[in-house]
């Protein structure tokens, strides 16, 4: 059993633990349709893999005597707030506990977990991330008064073939188109991954992809002039405040009240849209999407998924019950009517499950696992889904990703040529 498992893994990055908890291996998912590069599994994973913790396989008696000792230091009275948040999180322990004993209990996908970041690579191979100066800081290059004269270059790779004397060469060219790279929607309508340039940083852009970079002042354009070309699937990762002052950020946040002017409603396709928004922990920001951001979108409450966050030797990232640090982080479901949701033509939807776990080993700081394409039996409308992610880092192939670093995991430093 657990071998076909392994198998069906190996080709797909999911793991079905429980009927419904899964472990994914972002990295194969991923790369399930990248063409001409890959995902380096070396640079996704650039954390929780040091050797001292990775080893080691805990038991799953130990770990849970270890929560039992954290558990008396949770403080004796709680606020309303927190009583809330405490009785969300007393609902939902028992299914993450019973996904990670699930996966404490598969020895051999355990040993395939603390392989992850090598995967694929041979000896030698794999890739380390450079300094972090190297990268490229889209925000500040968005924000000068140039910004709208620079452009990217698109390389596209044309294989043809040349006949001579009864035979033929295979002759590689590449077309290259330039394009403004802010406040404009940047698309690879090819059926292949391709290379783009821009201040000698080299970037992939999957296939049938596209991106549109700007402040958030400019998301009105992307609203469609026909919601027939609204989108299916719109996924939402906010910068949201984080209370704690110690919190290290990559990204700028902005005040919960920004959202509200999210134009979700206008970017939802005539036969309506899956909303999935990512929320983190914290009570009131909680209430804030039930009882403010959801009915301000249009957006009615369906399932919440759940991903639980592990280390390489299959430990949780941080103890289950430490009140303000939780190793799993929640995503939110619901549904946008589009014009059109009633009609005749919209197929009847599969019901969404609720309180599925995803678990996986996280990648770089506040990248969430890709979950999108795990969505997309839930979409109203014809396929393919039109999907986009809002507040995006990365692109999905035939996604459109909008935000103000999009192409920020595109590096072609975080890929290997297939
Ligand atoms: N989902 C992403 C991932 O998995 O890597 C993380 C998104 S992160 C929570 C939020 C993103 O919103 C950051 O890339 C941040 O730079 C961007 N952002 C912050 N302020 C913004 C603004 N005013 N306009 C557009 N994007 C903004």
């Amino acid at each position: 059993m657990e071998n076909n498992q392994l198998q069906l893994f190996s080709e797909s990055g999911i793991y079905q633990l429980t009927s419904n908890a899964f472990f994914i291996d972002p990295v194969r998912i991923l790369n399930r349709s990248y063409t001409r590069f890959r995902v380096s599994p070396s640079t996704y994973y650039s954390r929780f893999f040091d050797s001292s913790n990775s080893k080691q396989v805990p038991k799953a008696s130990e770990d849970s005597r270890k929560r039992k000792r954290k558990q008396k230091k949770k403080p004796q009275s709680l606020n309303e707030r927190e009583q809330i948040a405490d009785r969300r999180h007393q609902e939902v322990k028992p299914l993450l506990l019973k996904a990670h004993k699930t996966l404490l209990e598969a020895p051999d996908l355990l040993k395939v977990l603390r392989n992850l970041r090598n995967d694929g690579c041979a000896v030698g191979e794999c890739k380390e991330l450079s300094e972090e100066s190297s990268e490229l800081s889209f925000m500040e290059l968005g924000s000068v008064w140039q910004a709208p004269l620079y452009e990217i270059a698109l390389n596209y790779h044309q294989d043809d073939k040349t006949f001579h004397n009864g035979g033929s060469t295979l002759v590689q060219s590449i077309e290259q188109r330039v394009t403004p790279v802010f406040n404009n929607l940047v698309a690879n309508e090819g059926s292949c991954d391709i290379e783009a340039e821009l201040f000698n940083h080299k970037f992939i852009i999957p296939k049938r992809s596209c991106f549109y970079m700007s402040d958030l002042r400019q998301i009105e354009n992307l609203i469609p002039a026909d919601s027939d070309c609204g989108f299916n699937l719109i996924v939402i990762d906010p910068p949201w405040e984080n209370g704690s002052a110690h919190q290290k950020l990559r990204y700028p946040t902005l005040p919960n009240r920004y959202f509200l002017s999210l134009p979700v409603k206008q970017l939802c396709h005539t036969y309506g849209a899956l909303v999935a928004l990512w929320v983190t922990n914290r009570e009131k920001l909680r209430g804030f999407v039930e009882n403010d951001l959801f009915p301000k979108w249009g957006v009615k409450y369906a399932a919440s998924f759940y991903w639980l966050k592990v280390k390489a030797n299959g430990m949780m990232t941080g103890e289950l019950d430490l009140f303000h640090h939780r190793p799993y982080e929640c995503l939110l479901l619901g549904y946008c009517d589009g014009k059109e949701t009633d009609s005749d033509n919209v197929t009847r939807l599969n019901p969404i499950p609720d309180n599925r776990v995803f678990v996986s080993i996280p990648g770089d700081y506040s990248r969430k696992t890709p979950l999108g394409e795990l969505l997309l039996d839930y979409v109203p409308g014809s396929r393919p889904a039109r999907c986009i992610e809002l507040f995006a880092r990365e692109m999905i192939p035939g996604w459109t990703s909008w935000g103000n670093e999009p192409l920020h995991f595109q590096d072609s430093r975080y890929f290997v040529t297939k």
